[in-house]
Parts: C-alpha cells; structure tokens; sequence
C-alpha cells in the first residue's frame, strides 16, 4: 500500500503507530478493519453523547437529506434552523434569547469574543481585554489559543496570539484567590469579557472547581458590566450531570457557547447564544453596527436536523436517568483509587472521571502518554490520557460492566506504568 497523504490531528507522525482504520461505529463501540471492538472511553474526542449513530440521529440525517442540502443563511432561513433555535432557547440558562449557529467550537468561541468586543464598540464604550482562566482551553484557532493556556501546543504562534489577563485555577482551597483576583482586575481594567469553561477545564487536565465559584465570577462580572462567556462546548449536553454546568450555579451568562454534543456527535454544528441586550447592542439602523460573521456552512440544514433530532432523544428517552446512573457508577469506580499510592487527584465530576498516575515527569508531553494509550488500544479500550492524566469520559449507553473492565485495565496500567509500583 501506498503511504497515506492523511495528516492527522494532534499526532506525531514520526513517533506514533499507523492509525487503527475504523469501518463502523455503533453504540459506545468503534469496530476495526480486523474485526476488533474498541469501547469509546472519551466519547470520540468528547462529541459522542448518546452512542456513535443513534437511531433518530441517524433517520432525522437521511431524512433532512431528502430536501435540503447546505443554503445561504443570510436573507434565507429554513425550519430545522428555526426550529432548534427555540429548543436551544427553551432549554439554556434563562435571558438567552438568541442563536447565532457556526460548525465547530473553536469557531462557536470566536464569534462569542467578537460578539463581546461589538457589544461594549457600538454601546461607545472602550473595552477590549479579555479575562481567562489559567490553564483553560477554547480551541486551536488563533483567537481562541490567545484566550487558552500558552505551553508546548502554541509556542510557535505566540507571536500572533493576542494579550489577555489571567486569574488561577479555582481548585480546592484557592477559591477566596480567584474571585478576588478577577475582582480587581475586573473593577480596574474594564475588562470586555470573562470567558470560562463552566465547572470543568478539559484539556488542561480535567480540573474541576465548584459552582459557587462560577456563581461568584458571574456576579462580579455583572456588578463590573463584563460580559460573561461560558464556553459549554465540552461541558454541554450532561457531561458534568447537568445539561448545561452553568444548570449547577443558577448562572446565566451574557455569552454561551455550544457545540461538541448538540448533534449527539453525529455531525459538526455549533452554536453561540446571547442575551438579548448582546443582540441590541448589534440592532440598529446604522448598518456598520452589523454582527459581522459567517461560515460558509453555518446553519447546515442536515446538522440543524441532527441537533433537532438530539433534543429530541433528551425529551423522549431517559436521558437524565442514564446520566445519573453514569455519575454514580463513574465516582464509584474511581473511588477504589483513593488511597492508592499509585494515583493521585482521584476526581469525578458528573459523567467524568480523572486520575493523574505519578510519574517521575507529568505534564502533557510525559513519556507515558503514548505508552498509556497503546495498553489500552491493546485491550480494546480508547483512552487518550493527557499525559499522566487517565480520564473516563464515555458515551452514555456505556454499561456497568464495561465501565469495570476499563477500571480493571486502569488499576494493571497503575501497576505497569505507576513510579509508585
Ligand atoms: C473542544 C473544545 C473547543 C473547540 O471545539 P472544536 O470543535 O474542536 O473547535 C472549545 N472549547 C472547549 C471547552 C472544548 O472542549
């Protein structure tokens, strides 16, 4: 066979193995071109909610196919738009009123920081920089690794990445810090935005804070007229128990980002809602105060019907059920891993769980990584540690059973690779 021409993400190609060629994808399983089953631990990079090809994800596709391709969404509009719409307005945090639909999360996040610098332009007020969390993650574009950790994955675009103020991480016991930390910049910068992964920072090693933190954020950012941009784009759609984590901190926040789990993880889609005074600021008589944004396939007809088609599955099926028996079953089985000398930060929050392996050397590029996840590949699990950092994030038709055969090959994957074996 001829070398591929395929130049895959995040991967390095002189060290990695050949990609497993994947023929077929049903329920929590991607099944190989050898016939091997592979359990999806991460949900395929997190987009995978319900299972891979959902019945009625699948049918509304074919479906939507039978009459709608991808149509110009600027003077033009069709029903699966329109009707999502209002299922996301109906079911967001309140006051988002507003739906503005894009295909990624990276470019969900973008449009929230354009969304934010017009809204203070064309209000006449002078506010530009923007607020983030250390160690926070929004996406590979340029704006939105300006507004994410700076490490190994940025250093060669540094000099394109705008400037940006940092408040720490909210783990436990450092909360007081944070807030007052963002208070003062806040209250002296004018900050334009505080943007935030709601409860859980994903890439930056599944860190998780609590709602009260968010919920003291989100007052400061009102009480200093910052807007506040939750970027819901992993924690979306149940992942952290809730449907959206900001559900936990009675938070509504001016900006919301949504993308990975709006379509079960069938198709790209995302969306960024607003509040309604977002969308005045942008409402005028005055054509330059336009929001001027669009991707060439915003508001797909077939993925706006695959969205269309996951609220669906929430209101039909026993979702919140599911996911409860996940959160359960998942802080169960990390817990064996509690006193373990092995392991340290054992955590879950809502249908996620982490663990970090002590190693001689963490961090993303840690030796181990790679070694981690060709074990697991071996016995028929996809898990993708960020570094020494194990993380559970499965589909939620994963049973029990399967969860225990994972948390079987975490605890031989502590003995063989652990420093404290
Ligand atoms: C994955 C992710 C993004 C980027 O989404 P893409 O669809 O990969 O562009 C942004 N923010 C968060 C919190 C994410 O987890």
């Amino acid at each position: 066979m001829t070398q591929s021409p395929v130049w895959h993400p995040f991967t390095q190609h002189a060290t990695e193995p050949a990609p497993t060629l994947i023929l077929r994808t049903e329920g929590a399983y991607l099944e190989a071109s050898d016939g091997r089953r592979i359990l999806d631990a991460i949900s395929s990079w997190w987009v995978t909610t319900h299972g891979h090809r959902h019945p009625t994800i699948m049918a509304a596709i074919r479906e939507a196919s039978e009459s709608l391709d991808q149509l110009i969404f600027a003077g033009f509009t069709h029903p699966p738009a329109e009707a999502l719409a209002r299922e996301l307005v109906t079911l967001a945090p309140p006051g988002l009123t507003r739906v503005f639909y894009s295909d990624s999360g990276s470019t969900a996040v973008e449009v929230a920081l354009k969304m934010a610098l017009g809204t203070h332009r064309n209000r006449g007020e002078a506010r530009s920089r923007i607020v983030v969390m250390e160690s926070s993650y929004h996406g590979d574009t340029i704006g939105t690794m300006s507004v994410g950790a700076r490490g190994v994955f940025n250093a060669a675009y540094e000099p394109l990445l705008f400037e940006v103020d940092r408040i720490p991480v909210p783990v436990a016991g450092r909360e007081q810090e944070v807030v007052d930390a963002f208070e003062a910049i806040a209250r002296q910068r004018r900050a334009a935005a505080l943007i935030v992964e709601p409860l859980v920072l994903g890439s930056g090693g599944m860190l998780f804070y609590s709602p009260a933190v968010l919920k003291e954020l989100a007052r400061i950012a009102r009480e200093t007229g910052t807007l506040l941009i939750a970027d819901e784009v992993m924690t979306g759609w149940g992942r952290t128990g809730s449907l959206f984590a900001c559900d936990q901190a009675n938070v509504s926040p001016d900006i919301l980002c949504t993308s990975k789990g709006l379509t079960g993880g069938a198709v790209p889609l995302a969306a960024t809602l607003a509040t309604e005074e977002v969308f005045e600021a942008h409402y005028s008589p005055d054509r330059s105060r336009t929001f001027f944004h669009s991707s060439s396939y915003t508001a797909n007809p077939i993925a706006c019907a695959a969205g269309l088609a996951n609220v669906k599955v929430w209101r039909e099926e026993p979702v919140a059920q599911r996911i409860a028996a996940l959160c359960a079953a998942q802080s169960e089985h990390v817990a064996r891993f509690e006193e373990d000398a092995r392991f340290e930060n054992v955590r879950s929050c809502g249908t996620i769980a982490a663990l970090d392996l002590k190693v001689p050397v963490g961090g993303y590029l840690a030796e181990v990584g790679p070694k981690l996840r060709a074990f697991f590949l071996e016995r028929g699990f996809l898990l993708r540690p960020l570094g020494n950092v194990l993380y559970v994030m499965p589909p939620y038709c994963v049973t029990g059973a399967e969860l225990g055969a994972l948390y079987d090959a975490i605890d031989e994957a502590g003995t063989l690779f652990g420093s404290a074996a």
